[in-house]
């Protein structure tokens, strides 16, 4: 740190994204990235673009908003996009959370949350998940701060229904209740039926998972009119032309491929499926995941040292210090080759480590 930087920083504890080594060609399980292509028609549509990058983007994404509003059945006064999902979670933990009720995040969820409350300077409660790692949604009724869920959470990938989504909902009018929907296409349900009725819901979605799009940055939010409108107050306040050209033109390509996208998310699941099958061979738990990762613990080896054993094998997968998931590691979902690769590569660090205990007996 330099003898500069402001002190009203001194807290900061940065997130740590999941490491991008280079110095061999990795299987990369660890951030969660899609291991399809976007379409292909992204290359022209790109090609073209360039053409008017001498210009600044539309700040007001009015095209991309459009194509979002109908294809989620709302008006595009109710769509926000930004520079990935992150961006909009800091510009709403800016817009909707009390400087002096803050915010409420399960003690398990996606690191980011507690980074944007440290980095704002609010009071955060984190509310323990219970013993299996399920939200109970009672505990988030009447909180008198703002309320932030992944659904399904990160990195458990468990979910929670519409119904206890709407009482949380319901039970804070008077503060915003953001869902996270990072991974919402891989089988879990959106709260989106709940938007006419709420007007404290606000709705993040994203294009870096299910949409193959995570280099490319672009997230979304959907919410009431009046939600979107202090979304772009803090946008046009920062930075209005977040989302760049290339982007832009890469989300409405995306868009017209949307069964495509479906699709690759299906596959993902049958994926998902079948790779936790193999894993319970091998003496894995696993939680309910309905996202593109699989949470799983081994019976008898340690969550880090499977990572380490795995990277070693030119696997990487993300492992978390925090206590109640140590033994855990989060796997993302590759393609089916990168998952043969992982079921071979643990294989073999299962039965080595067996070997070498009979041989101690
Ligand atoms: C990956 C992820 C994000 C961030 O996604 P970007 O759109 O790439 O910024 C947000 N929330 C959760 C829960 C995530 O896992």
């Amino acid at each position: 740190m330099s003898r500069f930087f402001s002190s009203r920083y001194a807290d900061l504890s940065p997130y740590t994204p999941g490491e991008q080594p280079k110095d061999i060609p990795y299987v990369k399980l660890n951030t969660n990235e899609s291991p399809f292509l976007p379409p292909k028609e992204l290359g022209e549509a790109l090609a073209k673009e360039v053409e008017k990058l001498p210009l600044y983007p539309d700040p007001e994404c009015t095209e991309l908003r459009a194509l979002l509003a109908k294809r989620y059945g709302v008006q595009a006064s109710e769509v926000f996009v930004a520079n990935g999902s992150d961006d909009i979670l800091n510009a709403a933990f800016m817009a909707f959370a009390d400087p002096v009720k803050g915010v409420v995040f399960p003690d398990i969820t996606y690191g980011f949350y507690r980074v944007y409350a440290t980095l704002h300077h609010l009071p955060f409660r984190e509310i323990p998940l219970c013993e299996d790692f399920l939200v109970k949604a009672s505990d988030y009724d009447c909180q008198d701060a703002m309320v932030v869920l992944a659904n399904p959470n990160a990195p458990t990938g468990l979910t929670l229904s519409l119904a206890d989504v709407e009482g949380i909902v319901k039970n804070n009018r008077d503060s915003v209740v953001l869902i996270d929907e990072a991974y919402v296409d891989f089988g879990a349900e959106s709260c989106l039926p709940l938007l006419r009725k709420y007007d404290n819901l606000l709705i993040v979605q994203t294009f870096s998972k299910s949409r193959s799009l995570a280099g490319g940055r672009l997230g979304f939010a959907i919410g009431s009119a009046e939600l979107i409108a202090d979304l772009s107050a803090i946008k046009y306040s920062m930075n209005p032309y977040s989302v760049n050209r290339l982007t832009l033109a890469a989300g409405r390509v995306i868009l017209e491929h949307d069964a495509e996208i479906a699709k690759n998310c299906q596959e993902i699941i049958k994926i998902r499926e079948n790779t936790s099958a193999e894993l319970k061979k091998l003496g894995f738990s696993m939680t309910d995941s309905k996202a593109n990762f699989i949470f799983a613990k081994h019976e008898t080896l340690s969550g880090e040292y499977l990572c380490r054993a795995l990277r070693a094998r030119g696997v990487l997968v993300r492992h978390f210090q925090s206590k109640r998931i140590a033994e855990y590691l989060r796997i993302s979902v590759g393609s089916e080759e990168d998952m043969q690769k992982l079921v071979s590569s643990l294989r073999a660090i299962v039965n080595e480590n067996k070997e070498n205990k009979e041989c101690k007996q």
